[in-house]
C-alpha cells in the first residue's frame, strides 16, 4: 500500500523568517530543523514535527524536492536535533525520561482538582510563589519540574558561525542584527516542557526550583566538536585577546589542551560571542569558519572536519529537589550527639544521633537517598534537650515519595515509637510539618535564637547559704558578661570578647556538703563545698559551661567571681527552652517549660550520672 503523504504543516507568514536563508543552509548542514530556526522560525511546535513531515511542507513551500540523500550529522546541533524520519524531536529523551521516573519510583499525585492559578497576582514568578505558599497543599496535587540542559560549547559557536555565513552569502548588511532565533537549547526545553505533562498531568513547568520539585537534567557532551572549535575556530579568532577565558597560565592551557576538557567552556563561547557583536573582522572570520570546516568536506579544504560522524553523547538524569521537615526535638540522653559524630579511627561517639533517629522511619517511608538534620544550634552530647525542644529542619534528599499532612504526623508517631534506633526512648519530636522555602532560608541564616533557657547542676568548693546565692546571683538582673571565646571552640571560631546577657538567675535544690561528694560518705578528705541547680534565662550564644567555671578567667563575671571568689563547676546541663526570634511571651513560655521538664536537672539525677 503507498504510503500517503504527511499533512503540509502551516508555516509562520513569510516576513518573519526568510526561505531563501532556508534553501542555503539546508543542503549545507543537511538538518532540518537547524535550517528552519536559523532562518526564522521561531514556533517550536513546527519544529518539532517528524522530520518526514518538515521536508514534506517545505517541498511543497519551495515549489520543488529538498534533497536528504546525504545523510549525514548536522553540524550545528552534533544530531541533538535530529530524529528518525517518523519520530516527533523528543521522542527519546522523553521516553528515556519517563522509564527513569518509572525505575526509580516516583510516586507522583494522580488525580485531585488542580489549584487556581489565575488567582494569583504576582508578575515575577506565580507558580514559584505558589508553591512557597502552599507547598503543602500542592505537593499532594501538582508537582513542578525543573528542565535543564547543557550543550557542548562548540554548538553556540558554530550557530553564531552559520549565521554569519548566511549574512555573508545574501550579502545583507553585515552590521545588521540577525534578529530573534531559537537556539537549540530553548527548543528542546520547549518541546520536553510541553510533553512531560501530557504523560503525567500533575506535573507543570517551573523557572525556579522548589521543595519537592522533579529536576530532569539532559547533559549534551562532544569533545570531538569542541576542541576542533578551539584550535580551528576560537584560537585563530582571537589570537591575541585578553581577559578572563584567556588569561590563563601557559600551563594550565597546555594541561586543558592535552586533556581536551572543556576548550570550550562558557567563558570561552561568551568571549566568542562578544566580540562578533561588535567586530566586523570576527563577523567574517566566523563565516570563512564555517565556510571551510563545517560544510560538506568534498568541495572545501582538506583540513575540514565536517564529517565528523558521531553525534554528541547524551545522559539523561531525573532527580527530585529535597523536601524538608520542620519539628522540634527532645534529647532525654547525655551520650546521644546531634549528628553522627566520629572521632580517629572510625569509631563512632556516643548512641545513634538525633539525625539518624529522626530519619531513620523517615527514609524507610520516602525512599530517599539520604536526609540531613539542620538544628537551629546544636547541644553538647551531654546536655540533654528538655522543654518544648529544640528547632530543626530535616532535609530529605530525592525523595521518591512526598508525605501529605496525614503522613507526615504519622512519621511522627513513628518517630517517637520506642522502636529501632530509638528503642531507649532518648528522642521526641513534636509539631513536625512539612516546610516551605522561606522556613529553610531562615534556618540556613542562623542567629534567629532570641533567648535560651537552661538549668544546671553546679558545684562551689565552699559554704554558700541561700541569702548569698539569693544576693549574688538571684538578684542580679540582666548581668552582662564578657566571654572571650572558649579554649575548647578556640580552634573553629576566631578569638573575640563577645557581651552576652544573663536575664535572670534562679537557684534551686541547695545542698552543703561537709567534704566528699554529693549524695557520698560525709566526712572525707575533701573541703566543705555547696551544690545547687541553677536556673539560667541568657541571651542566645552564652556559653553557659564557661559561665559556670570561669574558663580560667576568660569569662567574666562567672559565677564563682559573683560568689566572691569560689571555685565553680558545673556538673550537668540541661537547655529547657529556646525562644525563637517573632515569637511571643518568652517569659511565661520559659516558666512552663521549666515545669514540664521538672525543672530540669534535679540532684538525685546528678548522683546517677557524675558520681
Ligand atoms: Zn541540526
Amino acid at each position: 500500500m503507498p504510503v500517503s503523504p504527511p499533512p503540509s504543516l502551516p508555516l509562520p507568514d513569510e516576513d518573519t523568517w526568510s526561505l531563501p536563508a532556508f534553501s542555503l543552509l539546508y543542503p549545507k548542514i543537511n538538518c532540518i530543523r537547524c535550517s528552519l530556526r536559523l532562518a526564522g522560525v521561531c514556533d517550536a511546535e513546527i519544529l518539532r514535527a517528524p522530520e518526514r513531515q518538515l521536508r514534506a511542507t517545505l517541498c511543497s513551500a519551495q515549489g520543488a524536492e529538498i534533497s536528504h540523500a546525504t545523510c549525514r550529522m548536522c553540524p550545528l546541533c552534533l544530531g541533538i536535533l535530529q530524529s528518525s524520519g517518523d519520530r516527533e524531536l523528543g521522542s527519546a529523551l522523553l521516553d528515556a525520561i519517563l522509564a527513569q521516573i518509572k525505575t526509580k519510583k516516583y510516586v507522583l499525585p494522580t488525580g485531585g482538582d488542580s489549584p487556581d492559578m489565575t488567582q494569583h497576582k504576582s508578575t515575577t514568578d506565580p507558580v514559584g510563589e505558589m508553591v512557597a505558599e502552599h507547598s503543602k497543599y500542592l505537593l499532594e496535587r501538582k508537582v513542578p519540574f525543573i528542565l535543564g540542559v547543557s550543550l557542548p560549547g562548540s554548538v553556540a559557536i558554530r550557530d553564531r558561525a552559520a549565521l554569519e555565513w548566511v549574512a555573508c552569502e545574501q550579502q545583507t548588511g553585515r552590521h545588521q542584527d540577525p534578529g530573534r532565533r531559537l537556539d537549540v537549547k530553548e527548543i528542546l526545553k520547549a518541546v520536553l516542557e510541553s510533553c512531560l505533562p501530557k504523560h503525567y498531568p500533575c506535573l507543570y513547568a517551573a523557572s525556579t526550583p522548589s521543595p519537592g520539585a522533579l529536576r530532569v537534567d539532559l547533559s549534551f557532551w562532544h569533545a570531538g566538536a569542541d576542541e576542533a572549535d578551539y584550535h580551528q575556530g576560537v584560537r585563530i579568532l582571537l589570537p591575541n585577546a585578553t581577559g578572563k577565558a584567556f588569561n590563563r597560565t601557559r600551563k594550565r592551557r597546555r594541561h586543558e589542551e592535552s586533556n581536551q576538557e572543556n576548550l570550550c567552556n562558557a567563558t570561552v563561547v561568551a568571549r566568542v560571542l562578544q566580540a562578533a557583536t561588535g567586530d566586523p573582522n570576527v563577523r567574517s572570520g566566523l563565516a570563512v569558519f564555517f565556510a571551510r570546516n563545517l560544510m560538506p568536506p568534498s568541495t572545501h579544504s582538506p583540513t575540514a572536519y565536517a564529517a565528523l560522524e558521531t553525534p554528541a553523547a547524551s545522559s539523561v538524569q531525573v532527580t527530585r529537589e529535597a523536601i524538608f521537615l520542620a519539628g522540634r526535638y527532645l534529647k532525654l540522653s547525655r551520650e546521644m550527639p546531634q549528628t553522627l559524630w566520629v572521632v580517629e579511627g572510625g569509631r563512632r561517639k556516643g548512641k545513634a544521633s538525633v539525625e539518624e533517629v529522626v530519619a531513620e522511619p523517615v527514609l524507610d517511608w520516602t525512599s530517599a537517598t539520604s536526609a540531613v538534620l539542620i538544628g537551629s544550634g546544636r547541644e553538647d552530647m551531654d546536655v540533654r534537650m528538655l522543654g518544648t525542644g529544640r528547632p530543626f529542619l530535616l532535609r530529605v534528599n530525592d525523595p521518591r515519595r512526598i508525605p501529605g499532612r496525614e503522613e507526615v504526623a504519622g512519621l511522627e508517631a513513628a518517630i517517637n515509637q520506642t522502636t529501632g534506633l530509638n528503642s531507649g526512648g532518648d528522642v521526641r519530636v513534636h509539631g513536625l510539618r512539612l516546610s516551605d522555602k522561606h522556613e529553610v532560608k531562615a534556618m540556613h541564616a542562623g542567629a534567629t535564637e532570641k533567648v535560651k533557657m537552661y538549668s544546671c547542676r553546679v558545684w562551689v568548693g565552699g559554704r554558700v547559704d541561700r541569702a548569698l546565692l539569693a544576693t549574688s546571683l538571684e538578684g542580679s538582673k540582666e548581668l552582662v558578661v564578657a566571654q572571650k571565646t572558649p579554649i575548647r571552640v578556640l580552634h573553629r571560631r576566631a578569638l573575640l570578647t563577645r557581651p552576652k546577657v544573663i536575664h535572670e538567675m534562679r537557684c534551686t535544690d541547695v545542698k552543703v556538703v561537709e567534704g566528699g561528694e554529693e549524695g557520698g560518705e560525709e566526712g572525707g578528705e575533701m573541703a566543705v563545698g555547696t551544690y545547687f541547680t541553677l536556673h539560667l534565662r541568657t541571651s542566645a550564644g552564652t556559653y553557659i559551661k564557661e559561665f559556670v567555671h570561669g574558663d580560667m578567667g576568660r569569662t567574666r563575671p562567672s559565677v564563682g567571681d559573683l560568689l566572691g571568689g569560689l571555685e565553680a563547676d558545673l556538673l550537668a546541663l540541661d537547655v529547657t527552652g529556646i525562644v525563637m526570634e517573632g515569637e511571643e511571651g518568652e517569659r511565661e513560655e520559659g516558666k512552663e517549660q521549666e515545669e514540664e521538664a521538672g525543672g530540669g536537672v534535679k540532684g538525685a539525677e546528678i548522683n546517677g550520672i557524675v558520681v
